[in-house]
């Protein structure tokens, strides 16, 4: 199986057990996608503010497959047609069941939460370990710019087995935190308790940082 595959959402939906594809059926499927409608189309990253110029269907598929295919693991690329704002699509870059191969990609707890997790749950998908950013909307860094990070998921839904899995095993494992289905346990605090109404609710994959947490600025940092 190849590591790096796509997962392609529509409109506004949650993707539940859809299987991740390889880059030529994604780019089969955004094809199809962008079929369907009439006229220009936008693109941007995730997390952007700003969506791009409009440009035409072979443009912004051309595009399109040019930032996934160059982009990180973890990485999500929202399109939209012009005419119809609110009919947005996600791709998103995943592996499924990594191995974790360099270790550079991650701590070494972060790796046995990672091979523990995952004997559990073989079917679920990475979406990343190592990203130099800072948190969303925080000038933070975040863990994952340590590789001390990992984003969890069972195909777009956060789900309760998961929940329930980590419960049982943050002692188990050097878990420091984890953050889901709008909760976050940490290892200060036990137990899980609701984030805050402004935080990213992470409904779509679990977040979970390695004990000990990366501290000060990264080695990544510029
Ligand atoms: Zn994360």
């Amino acid at each position: 199986m190849s590591a790096e595959q796509y997962r392609v959402g529509s409109p506004g939906g949650r993707v539940a057990k859809k299987r991740p594809l390889e880059v030529d059926v994604m780019l089969r499927r955004i094809e199809e996608i962008l079929s369907g409608y009439t006229g220009a189309w936008q693109i941007r990253r995730r997390g952007d503010s700003d969506w791009s110029g409009a440009r035409d269907r072979e443009t912004s598929l051309a595009r399109l497959a040019d930032l996934t295919v160059r982009g990180d693991v973890g990485g999500a690329w929202q399109l939209r047609p012009v005419g119809t704002p609110g009919a947005v699509f996600v791709v998103r870059k995943v592996e499924v069941a990594p191995p974790v191969a360099s270790p550079s990609a991650g701590t070494d707890p972060l790796k046995e939460i990672h091979l523990a997790y995952f004997e559990r749950f073989p079917d679920h998908e990475s979406w990343g370990i190592f990203n130099c950013r800072p948190i969303a909307g925080s000038s933070s860094w975040s863990q994952h710019a340590w590789g001390n990070a990992e984003d969890f998921s069972d195909g777009g839904v956060a789900a309760a087995e998961a929940q329930r899995w980590f419960n049982e095993n943050t002692s188990r494992l050097p878990i420091a935190e984890v953050i889901g289905r709008g909760r976050i346990w940490t290892k200060a605090s036990q137990g899980f308790r609701a984030l805050s109404p402004s935080a990213n609710q992470h409904h779509d994959h679990w977040h979970v940082s390695a004990d000990p947490l990366g501290d000060g600025s990264p080695p990544c940092a510029p």
